[in-house]
Formats: structure tokens, C-alpha cells, sequence
């Protein structure tokens, strides 16, 4: 029990490499980013949220609306082998997605596809 739990510490705090500490900040501003565009699309007072880890958004490939905090910053393309894809910390390839829908793999990849295609739409219009 004791090794269990300092590998857990390990894991959460000394152990974290740059980059994962890299991905814990873009993680966050990507989550923020679209809670924020979420509320101001369906005409929510942010300031209604008493902080801002409660502001809410909806998963990107289910309808599940939760706080960011509670949410997954979920890749479009993975990270490929090595990190060849380069596409990692690139900001159009995450959009904040439930933990559940970030677990699937292959099947939520293709909605996550058809979401940043209907997004890029909008955007350019
Ligand atoms: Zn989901």
C-alpha cells in the first residue's frame, strides 16, 4: 500500500516530465477556451459562475454539458508514435471533450472529426 501510494505521488507532482506539464496548461486553456465560446454561443452570463472552474461546456462528441474542470482536453489526432503526428500542442486539433468520450478511442475520433469540421465551417463563414 505504501509503494502504491508514493507511485501515485510520484506520478502527480515530481515525476512529470516537461512536456506533461506543458500539456497540463494547454490542457486547461483549451477546456477554458471552449467553456467560454460554449457560454457566449448559448447566451450564458459567465459571471453567473462564481469561479472560473465552473463555468460549463459541452463534451465535443456527446451532449454531456459539465464544468471544464470535470472535462478531458481531447486530441483529434493523437500523438502518433514517438509524436511524430506534430500535432499535439497544436490548439485546432483539442476541444474539450468528457472523460468518458475520451476513453473510446477510434469511434469518438471520427465524431471529433466531424466537430472540428462543422467548427472550421462556422468560422469561416
Ligand atoms: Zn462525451
Amino acid at each position: 500500500m505504501t509503494i502504491f501510494r508514493s507511485k501515485i505521488y510520484r506520478k502527480k507532482s515530481k515525476g512529470k516530465t516537461p512536456k506533461a506539464k506543458a500539456w497540463a496548461a494547454a490542457s486547461r486553456y483549451g477546456r477554458l477556451r471552449d467553456a467560454i465560446e460554449y457560454c457566449k454561443a448559448h447566451n450564458i452570463d459567465l459571471r453567473q459562475f462564481s469561479r472560473l472552474e465552473d463555468i460549463i461546456v459541452k463534451c465535443c462528441t456527446c451532449e454531456k454539458v459539465l464544468p471544464w474542470l470535470r472535462m478531458d482536453c481531447g486530441h483529434w489526432i493523437g500523438r502518433g508514435l514517438g509524436g511524430s503526428s506534430g500535432v499535439y500542442f497544436d490548439e485546432r486539433n483539442w476541444d474539450a471533450q468528457c472523460k468518458t468520450c475520451n476513453g473510446f478511442g477510434s469511434e469518438q475520433q471520427k465524431k471529433h472529426e466531424q466537430f472540428i469540421r462543422e467548427k472550421t465551417r462556422t468560422e469561416s463563414n
